[in-house]
C-alpha cells in the first residue's frame, strides 16, 4: 500500500498551527516528537535505492507505533517530525518515545536481506509550556532531540535549561559564534540545474555548508535555527547576499553567465531591512537583479496571519527585479489556484513528488499538473532531489524546465562547480 507521508518542516508547522488552535478542554494539550534515526554508515555505502527502502520502511515502522490521528512528517530521510494532538496526559508522550525508542534500537532493520543496525534518539516538547507558538514548539523538540542525541541518552524531554546548560549545544554556538567573527567559516555551495531539453546547466542553487569546530557538517536547517537563536540573522544575512553577489560575479568573470538561488526563511519576509540588504549586495558586486533569484517556501508566502508585512517584503523584492521561486511546492496548502496571486517565476517540485514518481501514478499526476498549471501562467518548473536517470526523462517527457538532483550532482564548493560546468558544456577546464 502507497501510504503518504507528509513531508518537511512547514507542513509539520501548519499542523501544529491548526492544532494548536484546535486543543480539547479536556486534554493537556499537543505534543511534538523529534526522532533523529542514525543508521549504520554501512547504509551510506550501499545503492541509493536501498535508501529509500530505508526511508520507506523507517515511515511504515515509526506509522505502526502512532495512533492513528498522529501526524508524521518525514524531514530528508534522517528526521521525522510527530505531532501528537489530544493528549490526555503528558505521559503519552513520554510512552510514544520509550515505544519508537525501544522498537527500533531493539531490533535492527532488514532491508533487503542486509541487516541494519540502528540508533534512534527522540526528543519531545509539550505545548503550552515548551513554546508559545508552533514555530517554537517544533524548535523545543528538535532541540532535545539534539541534546538527548549528544547525550546517547536515548529520548529527553524538552527542558528551557537545555538551551544554556547543554555543552554540545553551547559548543554549537559557540564554534557558530566563532565562524561570524573570523567571517569565513560559512560556505556556499553551488548545486546545478539543469535545462531541458538542451541539457545545458544555466542556474544552480546556493546551499549553506558549515563545519564545527569537530570538522562535522552541521545540517543547514540546525544551523539557521541557532543563528535565529543567537540573534545573527542580520549578520547572516548580510554575508549570504554579499556572498552570493560575489559568487555570480566570479561565475561571470570565468565566462558563465548563471543564475543562483538562495533560500531565505519565512521570518525573513517579515524583515523590511532584507530588500536594502539584497539591493546593496547587488551594487556592490555590480550584479544584475534578475540573476538572483529568491527561494521562498509556498506556506511562508501565504501566511495570512501575518498582516501586510510579508506582502510588503515581498512587493519590494520583486519591485527590485529579482526572480522569486516557491519552494518544496506542493507540501503546503495554498493550492494551485494561489499560483497566480504569488506572482513568481519558477516553482520547485518537492522532493517528496519526485522521489517516488516511477512507481505512483498518483505523484505523477500532481507533477503533471503543477507543470500544466505553471506553464498556462507562464511560470518556469524545476525538479528537485531527481536521482536517477529515468525519473529524470520522465519529467522531462512532461515539460519540465530543470531538473535539480544528485543524478547531476550535490551541491559543489565554488572552483569544483565551476569545474563540474564547464566539463558539462563541453567547454574543457
Ligand atoms: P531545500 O531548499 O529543499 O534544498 C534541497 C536539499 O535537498 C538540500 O539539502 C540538497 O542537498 C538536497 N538534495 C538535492 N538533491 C537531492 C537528491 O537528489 N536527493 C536527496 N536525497 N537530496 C537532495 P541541504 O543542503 O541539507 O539543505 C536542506 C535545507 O536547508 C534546504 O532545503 C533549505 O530549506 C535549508 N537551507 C539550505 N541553505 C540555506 C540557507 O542559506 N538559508 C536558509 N534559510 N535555508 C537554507
Ligand atoms: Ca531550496
Ligand atoms: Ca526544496
Amino acid at each position: 500500500m502507497d501510504a503518504l507521508t507528509p513531508t518537511g518542516f512547514f507542513a509539520a508547522l501548519s499542523e501544529v498551527s491548526a492544532r494548536l488552535a484546535d486543543v480539547k478542554a479536556d486534554s493537556v494539550g499537543v505534543g511534538v516528537l523529534s526522532l533523529y534515526a542514525r543508521p549504520d554508515a554501512a547504509l551510506y555505502r550501499l545503492p541509493l535505492e536501498h535508501m529509500r527502502r530505508f526511508e520507506r520502511e523507517m515511515d511504515r515502522q515509526i506509522r505502526a507505533r502512532l495512533r492513528p490521528q498522529d501526524g508524521l512528517f518525514a524531514l530528508d530521510g534522517k528526521e521525522w517530525l510527530i505531532v501528537l494532538p489530544s493528549l490526555s496526559s503528558p505521559a503519552v508522550l513520554t510512552l510514544a518515545m520509550l515505544k519508537l525508542e525501544q522498537a527500533f534500537n531493539e531490533a535492527p532493520l532488514e532491508i533487503d536481506g542486509i541487516t541494519l543496525p540502528l540508533r534512534v534518539v527522540c526528543g519531545a516538547a509539550l505545548s503550552p509550556e515548551h513554546g508559545k507558538d508552533a514555530f517554537h514548539l517544533l524548535q523545543s523538540a528538535r532541540i532535545a532531540g539534539l541534546v538527548a542525541g549528544r547525550a546517547d541518552t536515548g529520548s529527553q524531554i524538552y527542558q528551557p535549561s537545555m538551551e544554556q546548560a547543554s555543552p554540545s549545544l553551547a559548543v554549537l554556538e559557540r564554534d557558530l559564534r566563532a565562524a561570524f567573527a573570523g567571517g569565513n567559516e560559512l560556505e556556499l555551495h553551488l548545486q546545478p540545474k539543469v535545462h531541458q531539453p538542451s541539457g545545458e546547466c544555466r542556474s544552480a542553487e546556493a546551499l549553506l555548508r558549515w563545519r564545527n569546530s569537530a570538522g562535522q557538517w552541521v545540517p543547514p536547517p540546525v544551523v539557521v535555527s541557532l543563528i535565529d537563536r543567537l540573534g545573527l540573522r542580520h549578520r547572516f544575512n548580510r554575508w549570504l547576499f554579499q556572498r552570493t553577489a560575489q559568487i555570480i560575479h566570479t561565475l561571470r568573470l570565468e565566462g558563465l553567465d548563471l543564475d543562483v538561488s538562495i533560500n531565505l526563511s519565512a521570518t525573513d519576509l517579515y524583515d523590511a531591512e532584507v530588500p536594502d540588504l539584497i539591493s546593496q549586495a547587488l551594487s556592490t558586486w555590480n550584479v544584475q537583479p534578475q540573476r538572483l533569484c529568491l527561494e521562498i517556501t509556498e506556506t511562508s508566502m501565504i501566511d495570512e496571519s501575518a498582516g501586510n508585512s510579508v506582502s510588503e517584503v515581498l512587493r519590494r523584492l520583486r519591485q527590485l527585479g529579482l526572480s522569486l521561486s516557491i519552494d518544496d511546492f506542493g507540501t503546503g496548502f495554498s493550492g494551485m489556484s494561489r499560483l497566480k496571486q504569488l506572482a513568481v517565476q519558477e516553482v520547485k517540485i518537492d522532493r517528496s513528488f519526485v522521489t517516488d514518481l516511477l512507481s505512483s501514478a498518483r505523484d505523477r499526476e500532481i507533477a503533471a499538473s503543477i507543470i500544466d498549471l505553471s506553464h498556462r501562467l507562464g511560470v518556469d518548473v524545476t525538479a528537485e532531489g531527481v536521482e536517477d536517470e529515468e525519473t529524470a526523462s520522465l519529467l522531462a517527457g512532461m515539460g519540465c524546465d530543470h531538473i535539480q538532483g544528485f543524478l547531476y550532482s550535490a551541491a559543489l564548493a565554488l572552483p569544483e562547480f565551476v569545474a563540474w560546468v564547464r566539463r558539462r558544456d563541453g567547454i574543457g577546464t
